[in-house]
């Protein structure tokens, strides 16, 4: 995954690259320029998840270790993107063909229910620019030497804060110990 960020997209991609998030066999990348990007990565991406009348459709990179997949399968554009914390991240969809907007919505260790019904693309907005933070409490069955109970549980859902980095403002950080930071309270070297 480094071997390709740094050494395969970043160098030469005539458009400019921010990386919004990433995960074992993810990235999430906002680009300037997207018709140079999507040239540029062309030969690094399986198609065949494309619908079959897509002008890109094509199955020669079907499944095969290395290749990149677009995730929201070529058939819209994601508007906007909110990324708390690990594995804490909202993304707002357009669909290209009607415009129906629709949200994928995660929040570890909160319910899938939860996180359907009682969580909005509003909230992780308003708790990453404003630092309102959204608890949950939701009914769950736990087993304890093999006696199941039922428990109510409160947990926090969004939060801004993520102790595992330096943060430099509410949208970049780094990791402890990184180059970038040099004194406390330093102005944010990204924006
Ligand atoms: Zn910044």
């Amino acid at each position: 995954m480094y071997d390709f960020f740094y050494n395969k997209l970043l160098k030469n991609c005539p458009s400019k690259v921010d990386l919004g998030m990433s995960d074992t066999d993810s990235l999430l990348l906002l680009v300037n320029k997207p018709k140079l990007f999507w040239k540029h990565v062309d030969p690094f991406m399986d198609y065949s998840n494309y619908d079959k009348t897509h002008p890109k459709y094509c199955e020669k990179n079907k499944s095969l270790l290395g290749y990149f997949k677009d995730e929201l399968c070529g058939s819209s554009t994601c508007s906007e993107f909110i990324g708390l914390r690990p594995k804490c991240y909202c993304l707002k969809l357009v669909d290209k063909k009607t415009g129906e907007i629709s949200t994928k919505k995660t929040s570890k260790g909160i319910g899938r229910v939860a996180i359907k019904n009682r969580m909005t693309f509003r909230q992780y907005k308003n708790c990453l620019f404003k630092g309102k933070v959204v608890r949950h409490e939701f009914n769950t069955i736990r087993s304890n030497k093999h006696k199941l109970t039922t428990i109510r549980q409160r947990k926090l859902a969004l939060s801004n804060f993520c102790a595992k980095r330096y943060l430099f403002c509410s949208i970049h950080s780094a990791p402890y110990f990184s180059m970038l930071i040099k004194t406390k309270n330093q102005k944010c070297p990204f924006c």
